[in-house]
């Protein structure tokens, strides 16, 4: 195999800042996990690039006890975009099943809304099954109408949702109002929600992966790629090479320099915790909320009783680096929850900015890379990034056992 001068150019993936404040999850305790400065061999079965949540799940999934899988992070693991999460877990894509279907069939805009629940369920199976102690609370998600969706869009949302298969139950303007104390013309509620803590979740999975035999390496970079139809081969910042059968890459939002095109795009995002100052409804314990904005709001409690909610995205990749803007961004989030909820929060405990990944469709990218033989991606984009990199992991396992996903054609990168 010749490495050919520029390949890769010595930086793989587009390099990024991944949060900008402090993140609520950054004090987790039990995030601890033991790591390798070195790999031990110089091949494995299945190199993963990447230990955040996309990157755990697919070692979870893979590591078997047989095939060797080495997990890579050119940070410490766990510190990527996932520590910036608010972890709400949802099936709801942010295009709605009535648009997705105008853009990409009706029929396979219910697959994806279809998948996308049944991996809230498979997450779900997976925390309870392998016992992560990650705060993992089953909820219901309350999306509420906007200038994005009026009641009459909602109203028929809600019916196409049902002829699919999906749950969903409309509410009007005045059932909303008296069950939730919310003024808007209407609402969709429907399952199957959750929420957690997703660095402990990341964490838990890398565990069960390692000890299944999975190796975790950090800090080591992946600097270059070399696929061919045998092995793939990975240039390291150390210098070092190492070769793989099949390579999965992880990267988050520091994609793949030979991946980036216009169907996605980075975006800045803000999220803040803040307990608030009397008690709040108990629907609120049970209960993900979200809006028909652009950009949108949306919150949630945590088992402690503290909001976390994010929105007031921006379309500039690197607004989310502005301390300034940090305070701005977050006070606003806050006061537009006093206002829907009429509750008063304390300021907030924790403050953070972050780049966030979006397509034009709302849904991820994932399996083969195009051109690149044996190496699969898992692109998690979007606002349930989490779920997208449940559906990954099960893509990208089924491909490298060689098998197919029924589903793998909706994500697919081409
Ligand atoms: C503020 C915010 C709120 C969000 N809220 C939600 C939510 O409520 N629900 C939800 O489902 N999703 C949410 N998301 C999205 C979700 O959190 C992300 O999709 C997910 O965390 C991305 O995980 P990842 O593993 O793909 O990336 P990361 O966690 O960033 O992990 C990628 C890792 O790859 C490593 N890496 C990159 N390049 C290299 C290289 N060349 N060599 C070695 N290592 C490399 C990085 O160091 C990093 O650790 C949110 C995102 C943000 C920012």
């Amino acid at each position: 195999m010749v490495w050919k001068k520029g390949d890769g150019m010595g930086d793989e993936t587009v390099s990024r800042k991944l949060h900008t404040g402090t993140s609520t999850w950054v004090d987790t305790s039990t995030t601890h996990l033991p790591h390798q400065k070195t790999p031990a061999k110089r091949f494995y079965d299945v190199i993963v690039i990447g230990s955040g949540i996309s990157g755990a799940l697919s070692a979870y999934t893979l590591a078997d006890g047989i095939r060797s899988v080495l997990v890579l992070d050119k940070r410490t693991p766990v510190t990527g975009s996932t520590l910036a999460s608010t972890a709400m877990l949802q099936h709801e894509i942010d295009v709605s099943l009535t648009d997705l279907s105008t853009m990409i069939g009706a029929e396979k805009a219910a697959r994806a809304w279809r998948r996308s629940a049944k991996a809230v369920e498979t997450l779900k199976d997976i925390i309870l099954w392998d016992n992560i102690d990650c705060d993992f609370q089953v909820k219901d998600t309350i999306y509420l109408s906007g200038p994005e969706m009026g009641y009459r869009a909602m109203k028929r949302e809600t019916a196409l949702r049902c002829k699919q298969g999906l749950d969903a139950q409309y509410l009007t303007g005045s059932e909303l109002k008296e069950k939730y104390g919310i003024d808007r013309t209407a609402a969709i509620v429907s399952k199957p929600s959750a929420s957690c803590n997703p660095a402990q979740l990341t964490a838990g999975l890398l565990k069960r992966a390692l000890a299944k035999g999975a190796e975790l390496v950090s800090p080591l970079e992946v600097t270059d790629i070399l696929a061919t139809q045998e092995e793939v081969s990975l240039r390291l910042s150390d210098k070092r090479k190492l070769t793989c059968r099949h390579l999965v890459i992880a990267t988050g939002y520091e994609v793949l320099r030979k991946l980036k095109n216009e169907n996605h795009s980075i975006i800045s995002t803000w999220a803040l915790t803040a307990k608030p100052k009397s008690p709040v409804p108990t629907w609120m314990d049970q209960t993900l909320v979200w809006e028909a904005d652009d950009p949108y709001l949306y919150f949630r409690l945590t088992r402690d009783g503290y909001l976390i909610a994010g929105g007031e995205d921006e379309e500039f990749k690197k607004s989310h680096y502005n301390r300034k803007k940090l305070h701005e961004k977050t006070d606003k989030i806050l006061r537009k929850i006093e206002s829907l909820l009429g509750i008063e929060f304390n300021t907030p405990d924790y403050r953070w900015a972050a780049p966030f990944g979006t397509t034009m469709t709302g849904l991820p990218l994932i399996g083969a890379v195009p051109k690149e033989p044996n190496v699969y991606t898992a692109m998690g984009f979007g606002g349930n990034g989490i779920t997208f990199s449940m559906i990954a992991a099960e893509i990208i396992t089924k491909l490298i056992e060689g098998e197919t996903d029924e589903d793998q054609d909706i994500f697919a990168l081409n």
